[in-house]
């Protein structure tokens, strides 16, 4: 397949769902950001339904997912809900939805580990290193301490998170009303990403694992921030080629599609690319904040600007690891980045 093939010409409705396949439900969320949405998926079980995903924790989710429940159930309890990973998107009424129902909630470990780090008060060292994270890459004093305002406040909107859960590792199977789900873990996005596989129903659940018409962020984040989610991540999606390229991919984000190989191959080079052209803009010496403009061309918001900078970072940390590029530091902390010959 040389192009993306979207067999669902309507998207679902708000507090409505599409039936994708035999037991399998595609609904919506409202994402109040540019992404605009996301998608959750239903899975029906001979004695209920998971939930898969759950949408930001917000009076407007809510008021869907009772929409939802009044008429799309068809009488059956939801039985557990399945995060595929910690973003607020994806995890925000899990909290809710579990408590509300009295069910489990099924996580990969760390993703249930990461979020209950992440939506904690940030401690002092946290606030310390996230400002030398922002100082390292260019930032100047002001700017770094207004970066890391926004990074440590933690205003995302989450409901508590359940106390407990059941952990999902790579190579688990789910069977639900006889099908099997195979887990499958990606990384870089986020560190434990959930996908889920079933290959009687040819479906794959994605997640933000691969999606149809952006590229995920991938960041490093303040407080760990010599690591190298893109290597991760670029690993992570090789292992798409093993599963049929005739695979109904179901995003969380934009609409199901057919092309999941090429997909995979069009994200792998995107990433190429951004990579040869911060080499080529590294024939002189630059810090991160002079290469932001190499990687997004158009004009960011203060958020768009925090995920660009973790997402410039991690293509940087790529390189200097892949010893593509030579990275100094000077004596206040700046990293500097230049081609290796
Ligand atoms: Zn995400």
């Amino acid at each position: 397949m040389t192009k993306l093939e979207y067999p669902h010409s309507k998207i679902p409705m708000p507090g409505k769902t599409i039936q994708i396949a035999t037991g399998v439900k595609w609904l919506r969320m409202p994402i109040p950001a540019s992404l605009d949405h996301i998608n959750l998926y239903l899975l029906e079980d001979n004695d209920g339904w998971f939930i898969l995903d759950t949408g930001m924790g917000t009076s407007a989710t809510k008021a869907q997912w009772h929409q939802i429940f009044a008429k799309e159930l068809g009488g059956k309890p939801v039985k557990a809900v399945i995060v595929t990973h910690m973003h607020p998107d994806h995890i925000g009424q899990a909290g809710w939805l579990c408590e509300y129902w009295k069910v489990p909630l099924y996580m990969s470990q760390c993703e249930y580990e990461c979020a209950k780090l992440a939506y904690a008060p940030a401690s002092d060292t946290h606030i310390e290193e996230t400002h030398l994270f922002y100082r390292s890459f260019g930032l100047n004093d002001v700017e770094a301490g207004k970066r890391t305002d926004q990074w440590t406040q933690r205003l995302w909107p989450i409901a508590a998170l359940p106390e407990s859960y059941i952990e999902l590792k790579a190579g688990d199977s789910i069977n639900i009303a006889g099908d099997q789900w195979r887990i499958l873990i990606g990384r870089g996005h986020s560190p434990g990403h959930l996908c889920l596989y079933c290959e009687s129903l040819g479906l794959l659940i994605s997640g933000d694992q691969i999606l149809p018409e952006i590229t995920s962020n991938v960041s490093v984040y303040p407080g760990v921030f010599e690591q190298d989610p893109l290597h991760h991540w670029l690993e992570s999606l090789r292992q798409f080629f093993e599963l049929p390229d005739k695979t109904l991919v179901l995003p969380a984000h934009n609409q199901p599609f057919f092309g999941l190989h090429y997909r995979a191959e069009s994200i792998l080079n995107h990433h190429e690319e951004a990579c040869a052209a911060l080499e080529e803009a590294c024939v002189s010496e630059k810090h991160g904040q002079q290469l932001l403009s190499v990687l997004f061309k158009r004009p960011l918001n203060s958020f768009e600007t925090a995920l660009a900078i973790g997402e410039c970072s991690a293509h940087l940390n790529y390189l200097v690891n892949k010893q593509r590029l030579i990275r100094q530091s000077d004596e206040e902390g700046t990293h500097f980045y230049q081609v290796s010959n």
